[in-house]
């Protein structure tokens, strides 16, 4: 039986509506430290909506989230962010007039230390070249003159930049080329080596099983499975009911 008590971020009965329409219908799960969790679904299961309403970022939700042993079920964005919750969107924001180093530069935030979190890493540009390769060999190119992988890489270096105890990474994998897909794994394994907890919404399997301890699947706003990723992909059963694969 898992212990809750010990995790870095815990969620249960989330509830959040678009206007009038109930998206989600009661979403637990949990995070611990250094442990990555892939929230996996179909198109429009309600990946991207968890994340959005555990930053802050949707205005109707209920349910009682606690990051860190810390409320933050009525907390805004920004609050969130200066937590340590890290956030990467599907859509990526990098800044196109910028270069490599002067994106990483506007994430930069104070190192913190939260006693809860362990030691965690302190992030500096240099350090992330050593994570992302790529991105160390183009430090002075534009933002516009990236590939969308790579943009996808910059936003998550950007997030780290921030020193964030946990990261919500929504769809990292979503249309990037198999090279960046296997850098992007790799970083995330060196985050989570570090103890950063990792909230993975993934519809990539394949991608999912390289990184990803466990595996919470929604179906219409709801967890339907939940098990070690290592049970799900053994299980066809289930990687065909959820998956349609
Ligand atoms: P995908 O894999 O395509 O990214 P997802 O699992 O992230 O899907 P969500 O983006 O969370 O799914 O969408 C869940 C549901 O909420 C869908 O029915 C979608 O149409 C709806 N929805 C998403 N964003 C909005 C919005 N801004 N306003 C109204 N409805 C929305
Ligand atoms: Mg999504």
């Amino acid at each position: 039986m898992e212990r809750h008590d010990d995790a870095m971020l815990d969620v249960r009965g989330l509830r959040a509506w678009y206007g009038a329409a109930q998206i989600l219908h009661g979403v637990d799960l949990q995070v611990r430290r250094g442990q990555v969790l892939a929230l996996m679904g179909r198109n429009g299961a309600g990946k991207s909506t968890t994340l959005k309403a555990l930053m802050g970022l949707i205005d109707k939700r209920s349910g009682a989230v606690s990051f860190l042993g810390r409320d933050i079920s009525r907390s805004a964005p920004h609050e969130v962010a200066r937590l340590g919750l890290g956030y990467v969107p599907q859509d990526r924001r990098i800044f196109s007039d910028l270069t490599v180093l002067e994106n990483l530069e506007v994430g930069r935030q104070n190192p913190r230390q939260p006693s809860d979190a362990g030691a965690l890493p302190v992030w500096t540009p240099q350090k992330l070249f050593e994570l992302f390769p790529n991105l160390g060999a183009m430090r002075d190119r534009l933002g516009a003159r990236m590939s969308g992988g790579e943009q996808q890489m910059l936003t998550l270096a950007r997030t780290l930049m921030g020193n964030p105890c946990m990261v919500l990474l929504d769809e990292p994998s979503e249309g990037v080329a198999p090279i960046i897909v296997e850098q992007m794994a790799q970083a995330i394994l060196e985050l989570k080596s570090h103890g950063v907890g990792i909230l993975l919404s993934e519809q990539n399997i394949f991608f999912a099983a390289l990184v990803s301890d466990r595996v919470c699947v929604l179906e219409k706003g709801e967890v339907r499975y939940n098990a070690t990723m290592d049970e799900f992909v053994a299980n066809q059963e289930a990687t065909k009911a959820y998956l349609g694969m």
